[in-house]
This record gives structure tokens, C-alpha cells and sequence, in this order.
């Protein structure tokens, strides 16, 4: 009995198996679709306020999805997928020629959008025309220098150290600004992170949502900002979703605030509506 219950469970979970195989290759063609047509992909901005100022500082540009038939999917589904498929080549690809087209665009309008970051990963970093596709692509849209900029994660650094701070340099020298992201859940050795030709480490979510619940996220959080601090690095709080986070921060060296509380990814339009204000400059 026991062992036809077994076998039971062990077809069940053949059967599950196979259904999640499926969905993955759904998915997987589903999207290699929508890199191929650009059809469904769209971008969503979040403010990032200057925390003493209150100011809009930057904008992270957010991947978004919609499939006719499966709807929204999350970037936390499709991103891990893009990346393991090699997809998110084409679709960073996109992705990239948007933001720079909705900047041209806003500039056109006589707005002064602030300088807009895209998420890197680790196969768009070590793409050996980066540099060039970036350069290019302030060209082709007219941009200023560095109106786009980057975020990557540590783990990305962690391998080819030399050749990770030769492309540091480079997108530097154009004038573009790179953070890490998610900072504090990789392993980067603080040594390192000196000798890397980065702005901004925005601190992960994980640590602020914990702040004050947490002693190891507060302790977190004082040593990450008190070393940006001491390497001249800006920090960015992201994930903050509340007045007592917000409130937490405040004995911290933290630039900037980015989360729902202060706004949410909104479409363009909306962005714009909100955000932007005219370009002072006269003309
Ligand atoms: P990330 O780069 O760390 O982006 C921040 C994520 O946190 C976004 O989720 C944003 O919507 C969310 N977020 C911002 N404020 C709050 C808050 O106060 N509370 C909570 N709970 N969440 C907040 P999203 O848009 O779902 O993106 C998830 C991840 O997918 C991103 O994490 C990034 O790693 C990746 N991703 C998104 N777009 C792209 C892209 O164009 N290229 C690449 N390579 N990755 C992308
Ligand atoms: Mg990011
Ligand atoms: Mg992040
Ligand atoms: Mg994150």
C-alpha cells in the first residue's frame, strides 16, 4: 500500500512536473515573441527623491509585460526566464531604445526629464559592445550625455574584476552614472567595491522593510551607509513603503528615497503629468 501510495505521489509529481515544464516553454515561447515584435513591452518609471530637498533626483525605468493571452506577468517571473534564454538581450535591446525615444521625447516636449536607469544583467554587461551601444544611443536620440544610466547587481562584478572596472570606466567617462542594486545581499569584498568606478549603491529592500524590526537590518544599514559615506558614494534607500521607514533612515547617511510611499512605477504619461516640470531654460 505504501508503495502504491508512493507511486501515486511520484506520478502526481511527475504530472506536476510536466504541467510546470509546459508552462515554463509557454513562457519561454510567449516571450520570445514579444522580443522578437516588441509587441506587450512596456516601461514604467519610479521616482527617486532627493531625501533632503524632496526633489525628483533620477527615475528607474521598469520592464513591464502584457501578453494578449496571459495577461501581466511579473518581471520576477519573466526577467530570471529572459536571462536564462539569453532573451534579455533583445528585450534590454528594446527596452533601451524606449527609454531613450520617451527622454527625446520629453526634451522635445521642453521638459527636463532627470537622468532615467536601466537594470542591467549580467549578459548585457559583459556584451562587448556596450559601450558602443550606449554611446550610440545618446547619439541616435540626441541625449544629452548620461541622461541614461545603470543598475547592476555585485554578483555581476564579482567575476573578470579587471575587465567589470574597465566598463565601469568607460560607461563613466560618457558621462553615465552606475549603481548597485540590491546592495548588501551579494557578496562584494569592500576592497573592491573601492577600486569600482560606481556613484550609488541602493541598499535592498529586504534590509529597509526590516529596519527597526531587525537588529542585524539595522546594523545593515549603519555599516553600508556609513562605508558609502566614507568612499563618497551616494545611497539609495529603495523599497521604503512607510513613514516609520522613512523615519528609521533618517539617523543614516541616505540620499536618496525611492518606494511606494514617496511614488510608485507609473506609465509615462503619468510620470510626466506628476513629475516633470518644465525645462527653466529659455527657448
Ligand atoms: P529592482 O531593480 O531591484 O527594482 C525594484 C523593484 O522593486 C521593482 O519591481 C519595483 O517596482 C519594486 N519596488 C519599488 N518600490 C517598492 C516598495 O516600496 N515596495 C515593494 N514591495 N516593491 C517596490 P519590479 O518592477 O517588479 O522589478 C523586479 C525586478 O526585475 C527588478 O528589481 C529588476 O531586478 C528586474 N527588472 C525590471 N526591469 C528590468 C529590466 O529592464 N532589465 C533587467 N535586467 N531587469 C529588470
Ligand atoms: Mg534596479
Ligand atoms: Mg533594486
Ligand atoms: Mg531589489
Amino acid at each position: 500500500r505504501a508503495k502504491q501510495e508512493g507511486r501515486n505521489t511520484y506520478r502526481l509529481f511527475r504530472a506536476e512536473m510536466h504541467r510546470q515544464d509546459r508552462g515554463r516553454l509557454e513562457l519561454e515561447t510567449a516571450l520570445r515573441n514579444t522580443a522578437e515584435t516588441g509587441e506587450g513591452l512596456g516601461v514604467h518609471y519610479q521616482p527617486l527623491f532627493d531625501r533632503d530637498s524632496g526633489e525628483v533626483h533620477g527615475a528607474e525605468a521598469l520592464l513591464r509585460w502584457h501578453h494578449p493571452t496571459l495577461g501581466h506577468v511579473s518581471p520576477g517571473d519573466f526577467i530570471p526566464l529572459a536571462e536564462r534564454s539569453g532573451l534579455i538581450l533583445p528585450l534590454g535591446e528594446r527596452l533601451m531604445h524606449l527609454v531613450a525615444a520617451q527622454l527625446r521625447d520629453w526634451l522635445s516636449a521642453g521638459l527636463a526629464p532627470p537622468r532615467v536607469a536601466v537594470n542591467l544583467s549580467a549578459r548585457q554587461f559583459w556584451q562587448s559592445d556596450l559601450v558602443t551601444q550606449v554611446r550610440e544611443l545618446h547619439a541616435a536620440y540626441d541625449l544629452p550625455p548620461g541622461q541614461i544610466g545603470f543598475e547592476l547587481t555585485e554578483s555581476i562584478l564579482l567575476d573578470k574584476q579587471q575587465e567589470a572596472i574597465h566598463t565601469l570606466q568607460a560607461l563613466c567617462d560618457l558621462g553615465c552614472r552606475v549603481a548597485i542594486d540590491d546592495f548588501g545581499t551579494g557578496y562584494s569584498s569592500l576592497s573592491y567595491l573601492q577600486e569600482l568606478p560606481v556613484t550609488t549603491l541602493k541598499i535592498d529592500r529586504s534590509f529597509i522593510q526590516k529596519l527597526g524590526e531587525s537588529r542585524g537590518s539595522s546594523a545593515i544599514v549603519a555599516a553600508v551607509t556609513g562605508l558609502a559615506k566614507e568612499l563618497g558614494l551616494r545611497v539609495v534607500a529603495e523599497g521604503v513603503e512607510t513613514e516609520a521607514q522613512l523615519q528609521a533612515l533618517s539617523r543614516y547617511h541616505v540620499n536618496l528615497i525611492q518606494g511606494f510611499l514617496t511614488g510608485r512605477p507609473l506609465e509615462a504619461a503619468t510620470f510626466a503629468a506628476r513629475y516633470l516640470v518644465r525645462d527653466g531654460a529659455p527657448g
